[in-house]
């Protein structure tokens, strides 16, 4: 045993940690080597070598046919590393002509930091994740590249890299209008009986609009309630536009993005509704000045309007509502006839669903996509179904019963609620449940006098009560859209993913598909969500300043 062995290390509590940018030192490997991506990978190549060798370099040649580089410390104090590249004029590459390897200058400890740990560096190392998350944050790529790389950058050199990234990305922005073109016919050969439709201007053109709907998705939406949502949400990218969605809700009564399809098409023919909440802020945006009791007391009386399951009802809940808000009343209702927001109206069944909050939490689920380019977005959103649907296929195999859990649940609920209720037959169908006000149920026309059967689709507590005493079977009366069977129906096809391999490299002198025609607006461009009219903002305390408000520790700006 050697007893001058140093056993302190043994003791040290720290694993010795690979950094990801170990494989950079073997960057640079013998004369000969090539670069096939010319200059700017040999230029790559030689930063990273350099940060993760330790020493510093300087360029004497730098153009488009060589490049050598020498440590700094030559003339100084005459350490002769050195490295020279040169083009090969027939392919284009760059090959390694000359490498002496040796520094004498002592310098092979890494250092955290290093000048040549630029901004280019960066961004070379964080594209990809930029790619996935345009979000991406400099704070982030600060810590990330100490934890991962040992790499001190500054929060400066840290959001350039960022920017430069994204620029790649507005890069990717330009052609991704054209390579609609390619991801579209990949769709189609991979999702057979899906529904594409590119438009653009055919004089100059320019993009104008894109439709897809995925063939998993229509199938899917002929086993869902035949009721759509629809919203826009604007894009962020650098060509900004509007992406419309419409989404469907599946017999588990959950969010469901499963078709995206534009206002137009499906208004013309179907009946459409205003949604309540929207509605609400609106009303709410009439009423500001107003003290807020007040302001209450008419939301609730619009409320008591919207839902107001019988004209009668609908009637003298007007009546209330006009004789409270005489001035803000005709104003707001004056473009909004009863038949696009007012059950009483409503022709369509709207099966229980007074507002559009199924796209609003598509459009936060989204939000991250938005900022991609358009043939990325529109493959992210497609991974994302895609992921749900599965999952969901996955879960609802599971399931045992007749209807989807939470509709069950509802039946459940509705009979204890009526267990002391008293029914009396009348004839084969119609019951009378006593109650006050005592209703009167036809099962086999499926009403009840409360009409919440009819308007939601689905038994009301008086029906669920006379359908028991009738000995009928409660789930036969529940629409098939609730039930399990439909459900698995809904997720039974599957969006089969989009192979990105054979994407074929884009040349703007082939382009058919031009982007846009658009300007950004001028000024640094709003990264944060502005909110609806009405909407409220959480208020928090900061953990800085400790005052409450809308702030936190990051975007303190209080002195303390
Ligand atoms: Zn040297
Ligand atoms: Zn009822
Ligand atoms: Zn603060």
């Amino acid at each position: 045993m050697d007893d001058g062995q140093d056993l302190l290390e043994n003791f040290c509590p720290h694993i010795d940690k690979v950094f990801l940018s170990a494989l950079w030192a073997n960057g640079i490997q013998h004369v000969g080597q090539s670069f096939e991506g010319g200059a700017s990978e040999f230029r790559n190549v030689l930063r990273k070598y350099a940060v993760e060798c330790g020493f510093r370099f300087k360029f004497v040649k730098n153009d488009s046919v060589r490049i050598t580089a020498v440590c700094t410390i030559r003339e100084s104090r005459g350490c002769m590393w050195l490295v020279h590249v040169r083009v090969l004029h027939a392919n284009g590459f760059f090959y390694l002509r000359k490498w002496n390897n040796e520094h004498i200058c002592g310098v092979a400890i890494r250092t955290p930091k290093n000048p040549r740990a630029s901004s280019d560096l960066v961004s070379d190392v964080i594209c990809e994740r930029v790619r996935d998350k345009p979000l991406t944050r400099p704070t982030d790529v600060v810590y990330d590249l100490k934890k991962d790389y040992g790499l001190e950058v500054s929060y400066r050199v840290a959001w350039l890299g960022v920017e430069k990234a994204r620029g790649e990305m507005f890069g990717a922005h330009f052609i991704s209008f054209d390579q609609l073109r390619w991801y579209s016919s990949v769709v189609m050969e991979n999702n057979p009986g899906s529904y594409i439709n590119i438009e653009y201007d055919e004089q100059n053109y320019h993009f104008i609009r894109y439709f897809i709907s995925f063939k998993a998705c229509i199938d899917g939406f002929n086993h869902c309630r035949p009721l759509l949502f629809l919203d826009g949400t604007f894009l962020k990218g650098k060509f900004k536009g509007n992406l419309l969605a419409a989404t469907a809700k599946d017999g588990n009564q959950d969010r469901h993005a499963g078709l995206l399809e534009s206002i137009p098409i499906i208004f013309s023919t179907a009946k459409h509704a205003f949604c309540l909440q929207h509605l609400q802020r609106n009303l709410k945006d009439k009423l500001r000045y107003v003290n807020s009791s007040y302001r209450s007391v008419m939301l609730a009386k619009f409320r008591a309007c919207a839902y107001a399951p019988t004209v009668a009802a609908f009637n003298q809940s007007m009546e209330e509502f006009t004789k409270c808000g005489r001035k803000v009343v005709p104003i707001f209702l004056k473009d909004l006839p009863p038949y696009y927001w007012a059950n009483a109206y409503f022709q369509g069944s709207r099966y229980d669903e007074m507002s559009s909050n199924a796209i609003e939490s598509f459009n936060s689920w989204i939000r991250e996509a938005r900022h991609l380019p358009i043939t990325q977005m529109i493959d992210s959103i497609r991974a994302k179904i895609m992921r749900q649907m599965a999952k969901r296929r996955r879960k609802a195999n599971a399931w045992a019963g007749v209807i989807c859990p939470k509709m069950e649940a509802r039946l459940v609920k509705a009979y204890n609620k009526g267990r002391s209720w008293l029914v009396s037959q009348s004839n084969d169908d119609v019951y009378e449940v006593h109650f006050f006000p005592s209703v009167m149920v036809d099962v086999g026309r499926c009403t009840c006098s409360c009409f919440k059967w009819q308007i939601n689709d689905f038994p009301c507590a008086h029906a669920v009560v006379a359908i028991r005493n009738s000995g009928l079977d409660l789930y036969k009366l529940v629409i098939s859209y609730y039930h399990v069977a439909e459900y698995q129906n809904s997720y039974a096809q599957n969006i089969t993913p989009i192979p990105t391999v054979e994407k074929p490299q884009f040349d703007s002198a082939d382009f058919v598909i031009h982007t846009p025609a658009v300007k950004r607006p001028p000024g640094r461009p709003k990264k944060k969500r502005m909110l609806s009219k009405g909407e409220q903002v959480q208020q928090i305390r900061c953990g800085r300043c400790q005052r409450i408000g809308n702030h936190n520790r990051k975007t303190c700006k209080e002195p303390i």
